[in-house]
């Protein structure tokens, strides 16, 4: 669902500069394209790679919805409430783990030649570092709604980096078990 300025969702209401959010309730993803115009305009990158990272980071939620792993992990936090950030953190280290794994199957060699996307090194730090950056001014003008925003406060830079990276490298979700 793109939007600008506010939206309801099944999650709840957002409101301008909400940034781009996962409803497990309605299965969609939902991208604030005011969100975007500001990874342009903050850092002064075409910020393409940015992008796609914001967008396959928010299917990873939607792969972590269908494999049932969100709902357990709502169960626990409800069950846990002292281990609710700690899980949190672990939901989105596993969503950036998954980005990666498209990243690594997008940047297979020969998909460049017919329009898809060629990586480097360099971009994955780079547009991993604006987006956690920019979440982190971003999480503080949301609704206080039912919406759960990008908490991108929670894990560091370098872990989202770092499974980002490992994603992209394995090539496989299965080495994507941020729970163990
Ligand atoms: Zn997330």
């Amino acid at each position: 669902m793109l939007f600008r300025d506010a939206i309801q969702s099944t999650c709840g209401f957002a409101q301008a500069a909400s940034g781009p959010f996962y409803c497990p309730a309605d299965r969609r993803v939902y991208l604030d394209l005011a969100f975007f115009n500001e990874l342009h305009r903050r850092f002064g990158a075409p910020g393409d790679f940015a992008q796609a990272y914001v967008l396959a980071h928010e299917v990873g939620h939607h792969v972590q919805t269908i494999t049932g792993t969100e709902g357990q992990v709502r169960n626990l936090q409800s069950a846990r409430p002292d281990q609710r950030n700690e899980l949190s953190v672990r939901m989105e280290l596993q969503a950036d783990c998954y980005a990666g794994v498209w990243g690594h199957h997008a940047n297979q060699s020969g998909r460049a030649a017919s329009g898809g996307v060629e990586l480097e090194e360099g971009d994955i730090d780079e547009a991993l570092r604006a987006a956690s950056a920019i979440g982190d001014d971003q999480i503080q003008k949301r609704s206080s709604g039912r919406v759960t925003p990008e908490t991108f406060t929670h894990g560091s830079s370098e872990q989202r980096v770092s499974w980002f990276r490992r994603g992209f490298q394995r090539g496989d979700p299965n080495a994507c078990n941020t729970f163990q």
